[in-house]
């Protein structure tokens, strides 16, 4: 027996559904036995991981179609080149291309330059979901950083999304933050 996962991207609500192969993960049980019964936490992080990966890299690149243009004349923006941006979340690092354009021409004076403009690391400075840090910061302040950060290692698929320092880190600016308030 297969259990096939699929992801279907689908825009409106009303759209209809379409079949497609974009299989996420198929879990597979070769006897009928109830030995394996259910999912794993390997399986499941494995799944919730991909998913993760799926989900982010469909919503940035559809919020990047949307900035394709300048807000003030609508000119096109010029593509100057892409990078890597690595994202923290929950369910593990995902990577996303993000490109690098040219400073509208209208931004600009005779004398200033055009400027290398990357709108997705303007958008998200912080490169880390709100909810992984918050479970850092909790955890960490039950458990010395490194079972903090082993404890959820071993429940969330964070592999290599998750280091000692960057707990630590963490800390240190929600720490810093919090005097501010
Ligand atoms: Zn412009």
């Amino acid at each position: 027996m297969r259990l096939i996962i699929e992801a279907r991207l689908v825009d409106g609500e009303t759209d209809p559904v379409e079949e497609g192969d974009g299989a996420l993960a198929v879990i597979e049980r070769t006897d009928l036995s109830l030995a394996e019964l259910g999912l794993t936490l390997a399986e499941g992080r494995s799944l919730l991981a991909k998913v993760q990966t799926e989900l982010i890299s469909q919503q940035v690149q559809r919020w990047l179609a949307g900035q394709s243009h300048c807000e003030s004349c609508g000119a096109a923006f010029r593509h100057k080149d892409s990078r890597s941006t690595v994202l923290r979340t929950v369910y593990g690092k995902v990577t996303v291309k993000s490109p690098r354009v040219w400073s509208c021409a209208c931004q600009g004076t005779a004398r200033t330059e055009q400027r290398v403009v990357h709108p997705l690391s303007k958008a998200l400075t912080r490169r880390v979901t709100p909810e992984l840090e918050y479970l850092q910061a909790k955890w960490a302040v039950h458990l010395p950083y490194r079972q903090a950060t082993n404890m959820l290692k071993e429940v969330l698929p964070l592999d290599k999304g998750i280091s000692f320092s960057s707990i630590r880190h963490r800390i240190l600016d929600t720490g810093k933050q919090s005097t501010l308030i």
